[in-house]
């Protein structure tokens, strides 16, 4: 595990990133709109979580934060459904690349590079809802993630986080499966030992003072090459969370 500490952001703990994680996204940043590409499991789900976040939190004209926003898929897409949205990301071509494609679709989302930590000292209680999606199992400290979107929300707020569960199918389906035998992602995106099982992303949230409503599972076919959601948590999964009032 390699910690980077970033000197312009100054900071005095070292941040909660993972440079060679960040570096492994950097590399891909270019095609993160290429719909063919590593990237195209996130375009597929995108429409799906979209979807579910804006039945549950009412995204138009509400204060959103995307956290570990990438090159803005879901970002956006919050933006084309009516909602004020800021983007953060610790991946500097990630956000560049998120930047330059605003130019092309038009959205207006604000996107800085800040860690979510630095973001919840300066500003907390300022978001109507969060999002934190494929994220937190490429940190060395996800609950302090987790923390810290609680400390942004406001109270009666949203919050949303998805990651990969982790147990002997997920292993099987999310590496060998994506990576190895479907060439879905690229090999070594993702760790199994950061994987997080929703016990425990559920017991850090309830530590933040975020209680947990409902879960959904992220399930790909492979036949048909299509995500669906429903019951089945055992892989991909998404927690939704309301920051208790105050
Ligand atoms: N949330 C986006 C992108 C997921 S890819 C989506 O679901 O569409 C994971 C993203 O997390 C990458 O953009 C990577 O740069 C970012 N990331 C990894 N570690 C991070 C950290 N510590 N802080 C902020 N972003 C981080």
């Amino acid at each position: 595990m390699n910690m980077e500490s970033t000197p312009a952001m100054n900071t005095e703990k070292p941040i909660n990133a993972d440079h060679l994680e960040l570096q492994k996204f950097g590399e891909l940043a270019h095609k993160w709109w290429d719909k063919n590409s590593e990237f195209k499991p996130l375009h597929e789900l995108n429409p799906l979580r979209l979807a579910w976040i804006d039945e549950l939190a009412s995204l138009k004209g509400k204060r959103v934060l995307d956290v570990g926003c990438g090159g803005g898929i879901l970002s956006e897409s919050m933006y084309f459904k009516g909602a004020e949205v800021v983007g953060i990301d610790l991946g500097e071509k990630a956000l560049s690349v998120a930047k330059l494609h605003q130019l092309e679709s038009g959205a207006k989302v604000d996107y800085q590079y800040i860690a979510v930590e630095q973001l919840a000292a300066q500003q907390p209680a300022s978001f109507d809802v969060v999002t934190c999606m494929e994220m937190l199992e490429h940190v060395p400290d996800p609950a302090s993630i987790v923390a810290a979107c609680a400390r942004l929300v406001k109270p009666g707020g949203s919050v949303f986080f998805s990651t990969i569960n982790r147990n002997p199918k997920a292993y099987l389906f999310a590496v060998i499966g994506a990576e190895y035998l479907l060439n879905l992602l690229p090999k070594g995106t993702h760790d199994y030992a950061k994987f997080i099982k929703p016990s425990e992303l559920s017991s850090w949230a309830r530590q933040a003072d975020l209680n947990v409503t409902v879960m959904r599972g992220m399930s790909y076919n492979p036949i048909t090459q299509h995500y669906s959601l429903g019951d089945d948590v055992s892989v991909n999964y998404m927690l939704h969370t309301i920051k208790s009032a105050a």
